[in-house]
């Protein structure tokens, strides 16, 4: 079994019931969710005239390899209604695999660790709340020294329903 940290955004309709219910889709397609974050508010990254993002992270356990695990995260983002437009835009919902284990790759199709991993705080800090030990392959950090001290993300007031 994998370890696989996954990341969660969306920023159209009701961001939280849509991420809730990508964390369903990925049970029902078989993964074992074993950990999820807090949700927070981000600001739009990349195209400014969007609503604001709703962003999450979980943990799974998986057997699929990554590039199934990718066919996966796609065909779930499609059912839920994502239509490709517009690279950064507003977006049902966006999964992406952040970690898998400790392996690294970079094909044209999926890079491994996410490139945004570090560049990104709306990434970081969920991650670090659920891998703050897990080491990142290419940086050789843990995920929780690599978070600034001084965030700004504002930590939704939603319960977010147990696992
Ligand atoms: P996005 O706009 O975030 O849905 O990502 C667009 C494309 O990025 C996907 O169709 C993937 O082929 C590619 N990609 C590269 N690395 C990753 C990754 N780690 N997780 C998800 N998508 C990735």
């Amino acid at each position: 079994m994998a370890i696989v940290y996954i990341g969660i955004g969306s920023n159209l309709g009701d961001r939280h019931k849509n991420c809730l219910m990508a964390i369903a889709l990925l049970r029902q397609n078989g993964l074992l969710v074993t950990k999820q974050s807090s949700m927070y508010e981000t600001e739009p990254w990349g195209v400014a005239e969007q609503p604001a993002f709703v962003n999450m992270a979980v943990e799974i356990d998986t057997e699929l390899a990554p590039m199934m695990l990718l066919c996966l995260l796609k065909k779930i983002e499609k059912a839920m209604g994502r239509q490709e437009a517009l690279r950064w835009g507003p977006r049902i919902a966006d999964l992406d695999i952040l970690l898998y284990n400790d392996i690294t790759l970079n094909t044209d199709a999926l890079t491994i660790p996410h490139p945004l991993i570090h560049e990104r705080e709306f990434v970081l800090k969920p991650l670090s709340e659920i891998a703050k030990d897990f080491v990142h392959p290419v940086l050789k950090k843990r995920i929780g020294d690599l978070m600034s001290k001084e965030s700004k993300l504002r930590k939704m007031g939603y319960q977010v329903v147990p696992i």
